[in-house]
């Protein structure tokens, strides 16, 4: 497991391709939220016209009885058999490789991923695994990543070093990135030639996201971003070329409290969620 802590004071020039995005219209849970007030509506009806609404079993009590309702969950998709068979094809070389290979002791040992493990990983496409084919990705859905992670997870310090790379890091480009931004960064992390990194944990936040303390000060010309903050427990920190930061904007609005996240790379992009 790489993790670091590094202090932030860098300034970054906007590119032409300096984009801006409103969390609040992309945001996925909007879908979520369309649904549960078609629901409430509907259960309004139901209410209005005296019928008795559905009820289900008691899902937990069941439990108990070893009835266990799967229509009371979103996972696990089903798959069809061939993409059965196509996952069981991809994960078998890699837990031979899991099980017979890998020195997880020698990891810990040295506190260090060798560069041919990491080599053996990017040749697998696991720093993909949730990418869309269509960036290099291996498009899983979160029942094809849990079966592959019943095998990276023999070794902790490799799934933290894949999880901090695609389920956080790069998560913010594949939720609310552009098409033209998911063109530049994604297929080099579907590669794993460049990690990515998610900075959010201060000495002085941690659970409490709102109350970090690394700020981003946009310049009088609104050229310019100046970052000033500090990180610590960043996985990844020390080897990501991609890094999605959290610091905080000055509030111009009273009724709006600002996060900015950073992608820090060679262009610099940035994406505002108002919260
Ligand atoms: C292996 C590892 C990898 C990590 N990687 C990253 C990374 O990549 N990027 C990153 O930004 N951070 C990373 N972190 C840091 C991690 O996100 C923080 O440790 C986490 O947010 C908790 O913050 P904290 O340790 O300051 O605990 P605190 O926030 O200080 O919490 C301390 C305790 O109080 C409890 N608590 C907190 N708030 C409440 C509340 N409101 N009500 C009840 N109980 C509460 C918590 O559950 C916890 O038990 C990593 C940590 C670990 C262990």
């Amino acid at each position: 497991m790489t993790q670091s802590r590094f202090v932030l004071s860098r300034n970054f020039s906007r590119s032409t391709t300096y984009d801006q995005v409103d969390g609040r219209k992309t945001n996925p849970l909007a879908d979520a939220d369309s649904s549960s007030s078609s629901e409430r509506e509907r259960t309004s009806n139901i209410a209005k016209s005296g019928e008795k609404p559905p009820t289900n079993e008691p899902f937990v009590k069941n439990l108990f009885v070893g009835k266990f309702d799967t229509k009371m969950l979103i996972f696990p998709e089903i798959l069809t058999k061939d993409e059965v068979e196509e996952l069981n094809q991809l994960v078998e070389p890699v837990e031979k490789f899991f099980t017979q290979q890998l020195d997880s002791a020698a990891i810990d040992r040295n506190s260090k991923i060798p560069e041919e493990v990491f080599q053996q990983l990017k040749e697998f496409g696991l720093f993909g695994q949730i990418i869309p084919m269509e960036y290099g990705g291996l498009g899983f859905s979160a029942t094809q990543l849990a079966r592959m992670a019943e095998v990276t997870t023999l070794d902790p310090s490799i799934y933290v070093t894949l999880g901090a790379h695609q389920a956080i890091g790069l998560k913010g480009i594949l939720l609310q990135g552009t098409d033209q931004q998911k063109a530049k960064y994604l297929p080099k992390l579907a590669t794993g030639e460049h990690i990515a990194a998610f900075c959010l944990t201060e000495s002085g936040s941690g659970s409490d996201a709102a109350s970090i303390k690394t700020h981003a000060t946009l310049s009088e010309d609104g050229k310019t971003y100046f970052l000033n903050g500090e990180k610590l427990w960043i996985s990844n920190g020390g080897i990501a070329e991609i890094m999605t930061v959290f610091a905080k904007t000055k509030v111009t609005k009273p009724t709006v409290r600002c996060i900015v996240i950073c992608f820090l790379s060679p262009a610099f992009y940035c994406f505002f969620f108002y919260l």
